[in-house]
């Protein structure tokens, strides 16, 4: 049996690949996973699941009242009523920003992320840096990391997601969009309006 001990942490980005390439081999090499599987794989969250599939859901919500309520109540079941579903997304709760509450997303543990929602996550996400300053001082990270001014008036609220439930944000609808269209509003819906570190993008 081979044993795959994960004590040591690579650093450099040679090293990570190399870790990956040897995961891939045993995996393969064990007939737990094809290569044809794995290729796959890395292809669908490099180029098919991503923010778009977010902005989507955002703009439903914010044009059909039912489907936000739906989405509020239960984020994985109103996902899949638009296709949008799978790993690491099982549990998913959608967190409604207001004028009186912002809400922002970390994984303080490691880097767990809403993938169906939002793809993979960004390298800033899973630095240490932003996972031990935003709970601290969200409001200075939000101003000073990502140019993002919250009003004094407005609660910030940070939420720890873990392997078993994934946060992820549902931003403020931009002012003077009232005539637009599902399509032109998921335009205006960012990565970062989606993990909170930003607004969505003014029309
Ligand atoms: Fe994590």
């Amino acid at each position: 049996m081979t044993r795959v001990n994960m004590v040591y942490t690579p650093k450099t980005e040679e090293e990570v690949a190399a870790r990956v390439k040897a995961i891939e081999a045993i995996l393969i090499e064990k007939g737990l996973m094809s290569e044809a599987a794995v290729n796959k794989f890395a292809e669908l969250y490099e180029n098919e699941v991503g923010p778009h599939l977010g902005a989507k859901v955002v703009a439903r919500a914010w044009t059909d009242p039912e489907f936000k309520k739906h989405l509020l109540k239960d984020a994985t079941e109103a996902c899949k009523e638009l296709g949008v579903g799978g790993l690491q997304g099982e549990h998913m709760i959608a967190l409604e920003c207001t004028d009186n509450v912002h809400h922002v997303i970390v994984c303080t543990l490691c880097s767990c992320y809403p993938w169906p929602v939002l793809g993979l996550p960004p390298n800033w996400y899973k630095s240490m840096p932003y996972r031990a300053r935003i709970i601290r001082e969200p409001r200075q990270v939000l101003r000073e990391d990502f140019r993002f001014e919250v009003p004094d008036a407005t609660e910030v609220q940070v939420w720890d997601s873990n392997s078993e439930i994934r946060y992820w944000v549902l931003p403020k609808r931009p002012k003077g969009t009232e005539g637009m269209s599902e399509d032109e509003l998921a335009k205006l819906v960012t990565r970062d309006s989606l993990i909170g570190t930003g607004p969505a993008i003014a029309a």
